[in-house]
């Protein structure tokens, strides 16, 4: 199956070409014709399947096929997403697949000045996407109406559930006009999203691509036992072998987290860590840095890490193992992304065996061993 294939308008097909693109995913694959065809849709997927480009690519070409270019530019399509590293990579990606079609967008999300993305909004935009809680205050505010909304994105559910944001949407939905076309995102199915999901969707089609459970195996999976005093020396001594490649480490704890990177610095390794406590600057900068390639190695806890999408991460490295059997499949899915080769090494001190249990039983895969001592 090519792109052509799904009938992409050719200004859409030339952006993929840009991008390297060279098959769809199977998301994108299943959903781009329902999307096209004006249908709601419901997709599980997670992170890393190609879903941004599922959503993405339909609605540019919807909005690019009915551009009136002698109307005022209206919000057209709005895409809700939980965290602003999410928003702002799903606007990079509008950005670059609306690229030859004229067709415009924006992000908007807290923690930093409303003033430039109010200036923004006021240049006009198609597609606006934002956290919900900036959104809501510019609806308030009056800078922001959704009544020409004729696409909507609710992405990533259930994390939105998790992080307390369920309210927000619920305040939102009224705001929306009636008929619309409605694309629904989430990588698990918990009940309270099932019955939004029924609340939100018109007779949507379901499409289901690989479950949460499953690590794609493009990632070659190894795991280090380890007493919890020796996992920076058996860090240090593995990054020395990796010296090029670009490595993010997970780490439970914020304050894991900057112990870690201290610990890396004072060895001579450049990082950064990003987690909740930094500031929405700096964390963008480690960002930036970290996807330019000046900094190899970035430390992060999930919450901090949600969504980051770097193109060519080759290894993460789990110092810590997470409480949720669940994280381990999101936190190695950061690599091994499009069909690209990934390589993930956990640590694992005697208190963490519990926890390896379950991670165990959900991917239905024993780790490989590798000796402590490397
Ligand atoms: P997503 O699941 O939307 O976060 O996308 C995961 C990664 O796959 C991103 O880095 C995309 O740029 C990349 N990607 C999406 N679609 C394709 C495709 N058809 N071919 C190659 N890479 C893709």
């Amino acid at each position: 199956m090519t792109f052509k294939e799904l009938n992409i308008s050719e200004p859409i097909l030339k952006a993929l070409a840009n991008k390297n693109y060279k098959t769809p995913t199977p998301i994108q694959e299943q959903a781009i014709p329902i999307a096209l065809d004006g249908r709601d849709l419901l997709g599980l997927a997670q992170t890393g399947t190609g879903k941004t480009a599922a959503f993405a690519i339909p609605i540019i070409q919807q909005l690019s096929l009915s551009q009136n270019k002698s109307r005022k530019r209206e919000i057209a399509a709005l895409v809700i997403t939980p965290t602003r590293e999410l928003a702002i990579q799903i606007d990079e990606c509008f950005t670059d697949y609306a690229k030859h079609t004229g067709i415009r967008n924006t992000v908007i999300f807290g923690g930093v000045s409303q003033r430039p993305q109010v200036d923004q909004l006021n240049n006009g935009t198609d597609i606006l996407i934002a956290t919900p809680g900036r959104l809501l205050d510019l609806i308030n505010q009056k800078v922001i109406t959704l009544e020409h909304i004729r696409h909507f994105v609710l992405d990533e559910a259930d994390r939105m559930l998790d992080m307390g944001f369920i309210h927000d949407i619920k305040r939102l939905l009224p705001l929306l006009p009636k008929q619309r076309q409605t694309l629904f995102f989430s990588a698990t199915m918990p009940a309270a999203i099932d019955q939004l999901s029924k609340t939100i969707l018109h007779k949507p089609v379901k499409v289901e691509v690989a479950p949460v459970s499953s690590v794609v195996d493009t990632i070659e999976q190894h795991l280090y036992f380890v007493e919890k005093p020796q996992k920076s020396d058996l860090l240090i001594s593995l990054l020395a072998k990796e010296k090029n490649k670009s490595v993010l480490i997970f780490s439970r704890t914020k304050h894991g987290a900057d112990k870690i990177a201290r610990i890396l610095t004072k060895k001579g390794v450049g990082c950064e860590a990003i987690h909740g406590n930094k500031s929405q600057g700096a964390r963008q900068r480690a960002l930036t840095n970290f996807k330019s390639g000046t900094t190899k190695v970035i430390v992060a806890t999930d919450i901090a890490a949600r969504g980051i999408d770097i193109a060519n991460l080759e290894l993460v490295i789990n110092y810590d193992l997470p409480d949720v059997a669940e994280t381990y499949v999101h936190r190695i899915g950061r690599t091994g992304r499009a069909g690209k080769h990934g390589t993930a090494l956990t640590f694992c001190a005697p208190e963490e065996r519990v926890m390896l249990k379950d991670i165990q039983k959900l991917t239905g895969k024993v780790l490989n061993t590798v000796a402590t001592r490397a």
